[in-house]
C-alpha cells in the first residue's frame, strides 16, 4: 500500500503553493501534485499589475516562479506532471489516483483551478492550434502584424487583447453585448487603444479556413444578420469552468462545476478543502487565491490536530 501523507494538495497555482507554504511552516507533512509544471493560470499572463508588492508589475511566469521557489525553501515536495484522475475517501483516508501512481492522505486541499470554456461552434475543434488559441501569452507571437479577434468582454478578453495589440496589426473584440464586463481600468485602456476595434452585439457562429483560420462568421444579436470578419487568429475568452470531475461525489458543485465550500473552505467531505479559482466565489484573482490557500491550510491543520488527538 502507498505511503500515507498527512496532506495532499492538488494543483500548483497560487492557491496550492500558498497552502503548501503554510502547511510546511506548520510542520505538516505535505505532498503537492501538479499535472504540468508549477505555476498555474498566471503563467499565461503577460503582466500582473494588481498583486500587491510589485508596483511596477511583474510577469505572471516570474511571479509564479517566486511562489514555487518560496514553497521549496520550506521543503515542499512538488510532483510535476502527475495528473490526478480520481479521488476517493474510504471514511478515513483519501486515495488519490494519478498518471504516476496512487497516493494516500489524511487531508486534502483541491486547488486544481479552471479550464477555458469552448464556444462550441463549427470550425473551433478543427482549427485549434491552427489559428485558434485560448492563450494569447503563449501564441500571440505567431500573429505578428496580422489581424486577430478576441472573443468575450470579460477581464481576460480585454487584458489579453491589450497584450496582443503590442504584437499584431489589429485586434477585433467580438462581444455578444454592447457593454464590457471587464473592470474599468482595462475598459478605458482598450477604448484608448487605436489597434482595438469593438464589434458589439456580435455572436461568433463559425470559424472558417482551409488549413488555418481565415475568417470568423458573426451573427448580430439584434438583427440576426450574418457578417464575415477576416482574421488570421482567434483568441477565445468566454469564461472558465472548474476542473473537478475527478472528485466524483465528494463535493457539491454549482452549474459550472465550481466547488461549494463553507466559510472555512471545507466541503461536504470532512478533511477535503477547496481553494482558489476552483471554488464557487465572487472574485477570482491571484490575491484571493493566496488568501484561500492560507485559510484552507490553517483549517486543514486544525482538522489534522482534531483527528490525531
Ligand atoms: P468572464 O468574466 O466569465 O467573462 C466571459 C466573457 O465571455 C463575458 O463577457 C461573456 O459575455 C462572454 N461569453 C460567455 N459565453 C459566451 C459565448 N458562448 N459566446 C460569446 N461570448 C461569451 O471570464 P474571464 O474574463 O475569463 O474572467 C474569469 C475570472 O478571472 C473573472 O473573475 C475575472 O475578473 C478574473 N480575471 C481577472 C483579471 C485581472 O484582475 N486582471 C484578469 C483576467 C481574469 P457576457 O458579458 O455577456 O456574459
Amino acid at each position: 500500500m502507498s505511503e500515507l501523507h498527512d496532506a495532499i494538495i492538488i494543483g500548483a497555482g497560487p492557491a496550492g503553493l500558498t497552502a503548501g507554504i503554510y502547511l510546511m511552516r506548520a510542520g505538516i507533512e505535505t505532498l503537492l501534485l501538479e499535472k504540468a509544471l508549477a505555476g498555474g493560470m498566471p503563467v499565461n499572463t503577460d503582466r500582473v499589475e494588481n498583486y500587491p508588492g510589485f508596483p511596477e508589475g511583474i510577469s505572471g511566469r516570474e511571479l509564479m516562479d517566486r511562489f514555487a521557489a518560496h514553497a521549496k525553501t520550506f521543503g515542499l515536495p512538488i510532483k510535476e506532471f502527475s495528473e490526478v484522475s480520481g479521488v476517493v475517501h474510504d471514511g478515513k483516508t483519501f486515495i488519490v489516483t494519478t498518471t504516476e501512481g496512487e497516493y494516500r492522505s489524511l487531508g486534502i486541499i483541491i486547488t486544481a483551478g479552471t479550464e477555458p470554456v469552448k464556444m462550441g461552434i463549427p470550425g473551433e475543434d478543427r482549427l485549434v492550434g491552427r489559428g485558434i488559441s485560448y492563450c494569447a501569452t503563449c501564441d500571440g507571437m505567431f500573429f505578428r502584424n496580422m489581424d486577430v479577434a478576441v472573443i468575450g468582454g470579460g477581464d481576460s478578453a480585454i487584458e489579453e487583447g491589450l497584450s496582443l495589440a503590442h504584437i499584431v496589426r489589429k485586434v477585433y473584440v467580438i462581444h455578444r453585448r454592447d457593454a464590457l464586463r471587464a473592470q474599468k481600468i482595462l475598459r478605458d485602456r482598450a477604448f484608448r487603444n487605436e489597434k482595438m476595434e469593438f464589434l458589439w452585439n456580435k455572436r461568433p457562429v463559425e470559424i472558417g479556413g482551409t488549413d488555418q483560420v481565415e475568417y470568423i462568421t458573426v451573427e448580430d444579436t439584434k438583427t440576426g444578420e450574418h457578417g464575415r470578419v477576416d482574421v488570421s487568429g482567434v483568441f477565445v475568452y468566454v469564461g472558465y469552468r472548474a476542473k473537478t470531475a475527478f472528485l466524483g461525489d465528494l463535493v457539491d458543485r454549482d452549474a459550472s462545476g465550481f466547488i461549494i465550500t463553507d466559510e472555512n473552505l471545507g466541503s461536504k467531505t470532512k478533511g477535503l478543502y477547496a481553494a482558489g479559482d476552483v471554488r464557487k466565489k465572487m472574485l477570482r484573482q491571484i490575491s484571493t487565491a493566496v488568501g484561500d490557500g492560507a485559510l484552507a491550510a490553517v483549517n486543514l491543520e486544525r482538522y489534522l490536530l482534531e483527528i490525531k488527538s
